[in-house]
């Protein structure tokens, strides 16, 4: 039996820990953290997660929370005008629903599921000089131990990362209390909040540690008004500014937060980080090799919320990769062959999406955004590309393909009935929303 150890108890490395499990292999996971200090710790992320990524999960059978997590149809794109109302407002329908489960109960859920079926957990904070040792006892080492230290293992690779510095200010929160959308008051919906020159702030459902809840999250432009919350230790106060800012920069989203309270102790999480690329391959003082798994290798900013699926899609592809090398030494060609699979397939046009949505939106971009609130194909097909970005390469980054685009869809829709839109699939620009 092949001996593979994971380090890095999150979405990648259970993943691939269960999914390798299952299959027969001899794994061991080390965390650094026990499943009980996950679920009553921090939390991480927003953990919203498409289709494709979901159906991973589902074909490994761990979707243990799909029937209680809210079930998520569309995604939503406002833009603030210049007069505190929306020059832009539409919602776009999801083919396959998303859903986001609160790390702190999937991590722990898993890391309990893997021990309870015979898996060897080890909790310990891996260093380079363990992973020196057990690299020479295991057939694989996988490092998915997401941005922590250990990533210094792998070199960044400069000419995939196209920025050195944190891009955005997180800051999230999650309440309870919060008030439906009034235009689709029974969609659950990603809403994108964007307002120029400031950031953005993204709402969305989720099934957190006290059930349902909702997520309110910044991203703020660094250096302007929204990245304000470095200073911010107690999780009331964070709360109150992510209000304050609300009122001032996105009133439609505020109207429906004025009675929200944060859902548990540890509801608040602030920080930055840079978006890069690192090389997959990390080698230790005594020449052993390990592969980088999702953030170790690729981690981009959550502005496009991709990380999760990006973990779930890698380990996917890991797993299958894994799979089809049989008993063959894990050597470095095959996990440079690894991760260029991954890349190709996902790594690679996540990350030219969610940069291109980091910099200042060119007019082509601008003509899109504002062309979905009229026509719903426009709308729906860009909530689709968050579960398949490799489709934005189609029509999103040249404005040519932009054009050609609109007037394709434009003609084919002038056939079609004008007046209302009974699906509520899309709501025009100037919609008294
Ligand atoms: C604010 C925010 C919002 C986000 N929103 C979204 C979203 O809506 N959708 C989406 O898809 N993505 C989102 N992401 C990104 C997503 O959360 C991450 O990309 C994803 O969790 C990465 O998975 P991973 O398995 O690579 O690493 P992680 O989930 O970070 O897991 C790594 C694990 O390894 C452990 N670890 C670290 N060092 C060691 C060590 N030395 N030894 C042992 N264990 C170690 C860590 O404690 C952790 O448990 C968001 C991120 C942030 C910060």
């Amino acid at each position: 039996m092949r001996k593979i150890l994971v380090v890095g108890a999150g979405q990648s490395g259970l993943q691939l820990a269960l999914g390798l499990q299952t299959k027969g292999y001899e794994v061991t996971l080390m965390s650094n953290r026990t499943a009980d200090e996950i679920r009553t710790g921090r939390v991480m992320s927003t953990q919203c997660m498409f289709d494709t990524a979901l159906r991973h999960e589902r074909d490994l059978q761990i979707n243990f929370w799909e029937q209680q997590a809210p079930k998520i149809e569309g995604v939503g794109v406002s833009v603030a005008g210049p007069d505190g109302g929306r020059a832009v407002d539409w919602l776009g329908r999801l083919g396959g629903f998303a859903q986001s489960v609160d790390q702190r109960v999937k991590m722990a859920g898993w890391l309990d599921v893997f021990a309870q079926r015979g898996g060897q957990l080890v909790i310990h904070g891996a260093s380079v000089s363990d992973l020196d040792f057990f690299a020479r006892t295991y057939d694989l080492v996988l490092v998915a131990a997401g941005k922590g230290e250990l990533v210094s293992m792998f070199e960044r690779n400069a000419a995939r990362s196209v920025f050195d510095a944190p891009q955005r200010a997180l800051a999230v929160s999650y309440v309870h209390g919060l008030g439906p959308r009034p235009e689709h008051p029974d969609t659950e919906a990603v809403r994108c909040n964007l307002v120029p020159g400031v950031g953005e702030l993204f709402v969305m459902p989720t099934l957190t540690t006290s059930g349902r809840a909702d997520i309110l999250f910044w991203e703020g432009v660094p250096g302007g008004p929204v990245d304000a919350f470095a200073g911010v230790k107690d999780p009331s106060e964070h709360l109150a500014l992510t209000l304050e800012l609300m009122e001032r920069f996105t009133p439609w989203e505020y109207a429906r937060a004025t009675k929200v309270e944060l859902t548990d102790a540890h509801a608040t999480l602030a920080g930055r980080y840079a978006p890069v690329v690192r090389n997959p391959v990390g080698r230790l003082p005594g020449g052993g090799l390990v592969l980088g798994v999702a953030d170790v290798v690729v981690a981009n900013d959550p502005i496009t919320g991709q990380g999760s699926n990006s973990a779930s899609k890698c380990a996917a592809s890991y797993l299958s990769s894994i799979l089809m090398h049989g008993d063959k030494p894990f050597d470095e060609a095959w996990m440079k062959a690894t991760f260029d699979k991954y890349w190709f397939t996902s790594g690679k046009p996540v990350t030219q999406w969610t940069n291109a949505m980091l910099g200042v939106p060119p007019e082509h971009v601008l003509n899109l955004i504002g062309a979905a609130g009229q026509l719903p194909p426009v709308a729906n097909r860009f909530a689709n590309g968050f579960d398949n970005p490799a489709d934005f390469d189609a029509y999103f980054y040249d404005p040519q393909d932009a054009a050609d685009y609109l007037a394709e869809v434009t003609a084919s829709s002038a056939g079609d009935a004008p007046s209302g839109d009974p699906s509520g699939a899309a709501s025009g620009a100037s919609s008294a929303e």
